[in-house]
């Protein structure tokens, strides 16, 4: 496995493979949105797949810190009904 398709999980810090993530991304002009292609340039934050995780970032606001911004509270929904469309 390459290197740089390794990623940290925001909430529980995990190392893993790219694919087990949700990708967030902050682009230059300051638009904070979940990359569902993956392919969006900006900087990046990545989520586990998993309600665990993505409910404890929602909790901790962890995406305000990574980004130095306010992040909606919209897009950590969003988060979670990707989440659940993936069942
Ligand atoms: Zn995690």
């Amino acid at each position: 496995m390459k290197q740089t398709q390794m990623r940290r999980c925001v909430s529980c810090r995990e190392i893993k493979h790219k694919s087990n993530f949700f990708r967030i991304v902050k682009l230059a002009e300051g638009k904070i949105f979940v990359d569902k292609s993956g392919k969006a340039q900006g900087r990046g934050a990545y989520v586990c797949k998993c309600e665990k995780c993505i409910t404890e970032m929602k909790k901790r606001r962890r995406l305000d810190k990574t980004f130095k911004n306010a992040v909606s509270i919209d897009l950590y929904d969003d988060l979670v009904s990707t989440l659940s469309a993936l069942h």
